[in-house]
């Protein structure tokens, strides 16, 4: 047995990934694949319709609020945001290196400031204090810093449009979507496989910019067109809907929360427990999708027999990011918590070795 614990893409609910395997094969007794048909047949309008009212559904998205299904990875949102939103100047949260790019793409669109950064102490924080200009089009931030394990785990109160990448804590906690102005990401860490990004934008706020925009780089093109601008991933659109009917079926967004609190309790006690192991994202800021630990000091020499014996054991992705090192545990949605407390055990049994 695997315990996937990879960063992104990820594992999938095993019931998500058998309907979309049965989809390929064959869709709904129609004759025909998923991946054969047009994205403009009654079966595919249908699988889209679907998707986004289980967005709606479980984020509970209020009304003036539009769903975009596109291509190009969250990646492509940190241009395509400045370039229909950033007028004059924005504010940005540097907490991260997912977060530093968008900062360097804002830039070749207009005055970019950094109100906040933890860049000094390797991004092992998520800051607190600061002040939100009143002068600036927007607000960007990264809820979960995927690389550093840093979650902010609240939904902030923002006196400009408030733009959040949640592409790796999308979903796992209920979100008040009435305080953002857009919610984005890629698909590939808590909703879906790779292929797909989620854009939840507040229609108001598109249109304000003077320059001129592309025709597939406009939001409002893609609304107009009800993401069928161009052919959207179909695919990786099907497998998200089997994703998010199984988080349905599991009790929605309060029901996760509670079970990924539980998850991230059960290893971040044996981090500080286990004299072996050491957190590196400070305690009020940890992450509950994506866990960080060293070695500490006197283990350090351990790291590669550790990560042997966790493979020998079945844990598959725990390497940490090369920009952090020692180990990282994604513990997304669909990781069951029987993978989370092999884990635990595996620490245990590797400090009864070692120390
Ligand atoms: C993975 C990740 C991205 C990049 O997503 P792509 O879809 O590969 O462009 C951006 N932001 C965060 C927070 C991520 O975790």
């Amino acid at each position: 047995m695997k315990h996937n614990f990879n960063a992104g893409p990820c594992i999938l609910p095993k019931i998500a990934l058998e309907n979309s395997a049965k989809a390929v094969l064959e869709l709904d007794n129609i004759g025909m694949s998923i991946l054969e048909i047009s994205h403009r047949t009654k079966e595919f309008e249908a699988i889209l319709e679907e998707t986004k009212s289980l967005w709606r559904e479980l984020l509970g998205i209020p009304e003036g609020y539009q769903i975009l299904f596109l291509g190009g990875g969250a990646s492509l949102q940190f241009c395509m945001i400045p370039f229909n939103l950033l007028e004059k100047k924005a504010a940005y949260l540097d907490t991260g290196v997912w977060a530093s790019k968008a900062i360097k793409e804002a830039k070749f669109f207009g005055e970019v400031n950094v109100i906040a950064s933890s860049k000094e102490k390797n991004y092992t924080f998520y800051p607190k204090d600061y002040t939100i200009p009143k002068d600036v089009d927007y607000l960007h931030i990264t809820t979960n810093n995927t690389i550093y394990g840093t979650e902010l785990k609240v939904d902030i109160n923002s006196p400009v449009n408030l733009i959040a990448d949640m592409s790796s804590d999308i979903m796992s906690r209920p979100v008040d979507v009435s305080k953002y102005a857009m919610i984005y990401g890629g698909a590939q860490k808590n909703v879906g496989p790779a292929g797909v990004t989620f854009i939840i934008v507040r229609e108001d706020i598109l249109g304000k910019v003077t320059r001129p925009i592309p025709t597939i780089l406009d939001y409002r093109n893609h609304i107009k067109e009800g993401s069928m601008l161009n052919t959207p991933p179909c695919f990786p659109i099907l497998v998200m809907k089997e994703t998010l009917k199984w988080l349905k079926s599991i009790g929605g967004l309060g029901e996760m929360q509670k079970i990924n609190e539980a998850k991230a309790k059960l290893l971040y006690d044996e981090i500080d427990r286990n004299s072996i192991f050491v957190g590196t994202a400070e305690k009020d800021s940890r992450s509950i999708m994506n866990i960080c630990f060293i070695m500490n000091e006197k283990y350090k020499h351990l790291e590669e027999e550790f990560m042997t014996f966790a493979k020998s054991k079945g844990m598959v992705g725990i390497k940490g990011h090369r920009s952090v090192g020692g180990f990282r545990a994604s513990t997304y949605n669909a990781l069951p918590k029987e993978s989370v407390q092999a884990l635990v055990d595996c620490m245990k049994e590797f400090e009864k070795m070692k120390a």
